[in-house]
């Protein structure tokens, strides 16, 4: 289903309902390429009515879904897994086109996304429910657990590859029948990830639909009474606002929401670890990563925080701003050049607020308007928004305490708790900070520490809205019910 190429004039995305591409005839939004600000494609903002026609496609493929042996299934992902693999350069460069980040990146982006699959793969096993035989007189309990019926996915643009596919597979492993609404900002990966999954005999028309849309598309997502789950990643008001709404409306609601990750460096920590580790965390794809650090949280006497501050700032000095797609660029443009201004007017509240620039990287925002180079500023009041709110682009705030326990009572103040990081040789200190730290993924000289897809993707406090994460085995719990059935035979 070739609508358009990426490369050639901008067209209209379609829809993919009941296994048929829908031409669009209403209203939509441009999707420009962040490194160039070429108009890439016009992006449907589908209706109550587009969202509808989606629902009764999933809601009449689920009753032989859900009855199709999870072996099946699991062959089905399989299959999935063998069509992303071999595709998995052209939709990375799709990611780099739509979203910017460089190919690199994308490339380990469109990785994760078929671990989860693999993952998911595992659905016969993992499936599996438990029996207690004899708990009285001729009786026994066993428990199931059976699919929810629609479910609905609702993704950010930084990941536009992987995040879909925390969802897609799980969802369908379980028996499901899914819905996607891509970010409409970068939706071309999730549109070409679906034509794949049309091209996959083992998976039904109906069983995996694409709707494209904005704020609207979304509430009618939230308001559908046939639609029994939604998977949410975005901002965290985002997240507050859909968990909020979708619970309201009787439905259960997972919603991944921002976060505020700190880089703490121990006097001891080894200088090229904490290098590697501290730039690639806050600079990566332009600090665009939920699990980007965006404190370095300094530890020691002033002379030691010092030496880490200067390790840091030497290796973020040597790092190249430009065109994601150039294979020389390491920090790439923002998604928008409305997202750099944001993070440029945080930083100039910071220096006007006697807040230091310890590196500069504003610049003139380069041929599409999003550039901005790695950006450190110290100096700062401990709980400006530069520490304490979530920024999203390649500024890396300076905070200093004197030692271990000083840092964390710091770092467990803030609202956020998705991701805490330490840089240490001492395996104490490290114990002691994994232990007592507010965050519910934690690196130890580990700069992004992104869980496997086996485990569950565990941020804590305001970086989620409902109690069951995305991948392992809390993506089965969500998009399953557990049926106890307790039975006597003479
Ligand atoms: P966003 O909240 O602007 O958008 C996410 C989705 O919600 C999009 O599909 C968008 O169409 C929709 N949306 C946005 N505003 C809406 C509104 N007012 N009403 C209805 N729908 C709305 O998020 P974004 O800017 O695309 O993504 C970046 C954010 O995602 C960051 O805050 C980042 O930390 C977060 N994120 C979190 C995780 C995590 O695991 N916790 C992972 C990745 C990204």
């Amino acid at each position: 289903m070739n609508e358009t190429a990426p490369d050639a004039k901008a067209i209209t995305l379609r829809n993919y309902i009941g296994g048929e591409w829908l031409e669009f005839g209403g209203e939509t939004l441009e999707s420009r390429n962040p490194a160039t600000g070429e108009l890439l494609n016009l992006i449907p903002l589908s209706s109550a009515d587009d969202i509808d026609a989606a629902v009764t496609a999933a809601r009449a493929a689920f009753p032989s879904w859900s009855q199709t042996s999870p072996i099946i299934r699991a062959r089905a992902l399989f299959a999935l897994r063998e069509v992303l693999t071999s595709q998995r350069e052209e939709i990375a460069r799709l990611v780099t086109l739509d979203m910017g980040k460089t190919f690199d990146d994308a490339f380990g982006e469109v990785g994760r996304g078929i671990e989860s699959v693999e993952a998911a793969c595992a659905i016969p096993h993992t499936l599996k429910g438990q029996t207690l035989e004899g708990v009285a007189r001729n009786v026994d309990v066993e428990s199931f657990r059976q699919p929810l019926g629609v479910v609905a996915a609702i993704t950010p643009f930084n990941f536009p590859a992987m995040i879909p596919l925390w969802f897609l597979p799980f969802a369908l492993a379980c028996g499901n029948t899914f819905i996607l609404k891509p970010s409409e900002q970068d939706p071309l990966a999730s549109r070409r990830i679906v034509e794949l999954i049309d091209g996959i005999d083992e998976i039904p028309a109906g069983v995996v639909n694409l709707v494209h849309g904005a704020h609207d598309a979304v509430n009618a997502l939230l308001d559908h009474p046939e639609i029994d789950a939604i998977s949410f990643v975005g901002k965290a008001s985002t997240a507050r606002y859909v968990a909020q709404r979708g619970v309201e409306k009787g439905k259960r609601v997972q919603a991944l929401g921002g976060a505020k990750n700190s880089l703490v460096v121990m006097p001891d920590a080894d200088p090229e670890l904490t290098a590697a580790g501290v730039t690639s965390s806050a600079f990566g794809a332009a600090g665009q990563r939920c699990l980007a650090g965006s404190v370095l949280l300094l530890v020691g006497t002033p002379e030691e925080q010092e030496r880490s501050l200067g390790v840091v700032v030497d290796a973020a000095k040597q790092l190249r701003t430009g065109d994601g797609s150039d294979p020389e660029t390491d920090v790439c443009p923002l998604v928008n050049p409305a997202a750099r201004e944001s993070a440029e007017a945080a930083v100039a509240d910071a220096l006007a607020g006697g807040a230091k620039l310890i590196l500069d990287g504003r610049r003139d925002g380069g041929s599409g308007g999003a550039e901005l180079g790695p950006t450190i500023v110290d100096d700062l009041d401990s709980d400006h928004p530069v520490t304490r709110d979530e920024i999203f682009g390649p500024v890396l705030g300076v905070v200093r305490a004197p030692d271990l326990d000083a840092a964390l009572e710091w770092l467990n103040k803030s609202r956020y708790g998705n991701a805490a990081m330490i840089f240490t040789a001492d395996g104490g200190h490290a114990r002691e900070f994994r232990n007592r730290v507010q965050a519910g993924m934690v690196g130890v000289n580990i700069g992004v520490a992104a869980p496997i897809a086996w485990f569950p993707f565990s941020g804590w406090k305001d970086s989620i809205d409902g109690d069951l994460h995305a991948n392992g085995d809390d993506a089965v719990t969500f998009y399953t019910r557990s049926k106890v059935v307790t039975s006597r035979w003479r």
